[in-house]
């Protein structure tokens, strides 16, 4: 292995895996912590944990087991992957995993570029746009778990790390100035040009941090891109579609999905929803593709949260998913698509799911992955909340129709 990858979230791993399996480098992706006797490895190994939202200490030592055990199989490059609208609360966890990760790999600077210009997300002076508007402005600002109110990412980062923070901007690169030599380095990047120019004038002493585009010139840096044809496992069975997400992206997905095709909603303030959600799945043709979402306005989560704290709401909507999720397993569902991090996390944690081969992609961000591949195969689509197009449930079971 040359390149190891740690993700903050199951669906940014997954994001993560399908734009460095476009290299044709041997992409291994494994969710949670691999077990410490596995020993065989491919040339990109990346780790997803679900630390995006927990405690700073706790986040950082999952991290710093995931690292030890890249770097203990052969690792020489580390890349912390989080998400590309930069999704943190003033206490952590990117800049406390960064600083962890340093300590490990013995780099004495870390650079951060989240922008995924095929998506949108564009840095510039350190400001993070999404699409035309800044992240503060965008509907980011009312995540369920991170709501994002500062687009300024030196400031966004200052309070979580224990020394300076600077900018690169993409004017001194052009202008060919090194990078600044704080410890800490926010970079813009708004095309796919600028994200090749940092991989290639940042020094090895750097920790490479970001989103998931950031990694895709490493392959090709690291020698290990080539042409190699992906065997892909035949799933055949009927689909289920889970959302969790409350994104602006995943409202028009669900909505666009529920004007041909069925759909229920579970209710966080409801006990038995999952149940009522099983119950009426049971209900419908047995080669139908239902949703099952707990989707909603920002105003009704907001609702739903005053009732119940935040955590607690989101905690019973995963635990609903989850649920809901094993039992269709357990009748035979071996094709999910999920909608959202935290939603995939619970989701791909109750199938019991550690390993998966990349597949094609959906759209970008958002390729299926297989589990299990030679026994009883499962394809999963794992979506971050806001990628993806309105008709982004029918184009995924397309994409897996044309196999
Ligand atoms: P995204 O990828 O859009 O960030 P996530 O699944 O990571 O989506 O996060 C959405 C969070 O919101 C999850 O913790 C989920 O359980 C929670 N959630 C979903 N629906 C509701 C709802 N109706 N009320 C309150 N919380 C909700």
């Amino acid at each position: 292995m040359k390149l190891g990858c740690i993700a903050d979230d199951y669906t940014g791993a997954s994001d993560l895996a399908g734009l460095l399996a476009r290299s044709g480098a041997r992409v291994q992706l494994h969710f949670g912590l691999p077990p410490d006797d596995q020993t065989s490895t491919a040339d990109i190994e990346i780790i997803a944990l679900k630390c995006r939202s927990t405690p700073a200490d706790a986040a950082v030592r999952e991290c710093e087991h995931a690292g030890r055990w890249l770097l203990a199989r052969g690792a020489t490059t580390l890349y912390w992957k989080y998400c590309s609208t930069f999704d943190s609360t003033e206490k952590g966890n990117i800049g406390p995993v960064a600083e962890a990760l340093m300590q490990l790999t013995g780099q004495s600077q870390a650079l951060y570029c989240p922008a995924f210009p095929e998506n949108g997300r564009a840095v510039f002076m350190g400001h993070l746009f999404v699409g035309n508007q800044l992240l503060s402005e965008s509907s980011l600002k009312d995540h369920p778990l991170n709501p994002m109110t500062d687009a300024n990412l030196c400031r966004v980062l200052a309070p979580q790390v224990t020394s300076e923070v600077g900018l690169w901007s993409r004017i001194a690169q052009q202008a060919g100035d090194p990078m600044p030599g704080t410890t800490h380095v926010i970079a813009d990047a708004v095309e796919f040009s600028d994200l090749e120019r940092l991989i290639a004038q940042t020094p090895d002493s750097v920790l490479l941090t970001g989103g998931s585009a950031l990694a895709m010139p490493l392959p090709a840096k690291l020698g290990l891109a080539q042409n190699r044809p992906a065997p892909w496992p035949e799933v055949a069975s009927s689909s289920l579609i889970l959302s969790g997400s409350c994104s602006e992206m995943t409202r028009q997905q669900v909505a666009t999905w529920k004007t041909t095709y069925p759909a229920f909603q579970i209710n966080p303030e409801d006990p038995e929803s999952a149940g009522q959600a099983l119950a009426w799945w049971r209900h419908q043709a047995p080669d139908q593709t239902c949703l099952i979402y707990a989707t909603d306005t920002p105003e009704r989560v907001k609702a739903s949260q005053a009732l119940l704290g935040i955590q607690d709401a989101g905690q019973r909507i995963e635990t609903a998913m989850a649920r809901i999720a094993a039992e269709a397993y357990a009748s035979g569902v071996r094709r999910f698509v999920i909608a959202g991090g935290e939603t995939s996390g619970a989701v791909t944690q109750a199938l019991g799911i550690a390993q998966v081969l990349v597949g094609p992609e959906i759209c970008p961000g958002v390729p299926w992955v297989f589990a299990n591949q030679s026994s009883d195969p499962l394809a999963l689509a794992l979506k971050s909340g806001n990628f993806g197009g309105p008709g982004f449930f029918i184009d995924a079971l397309n994409v897996l129709k044309g196999l």
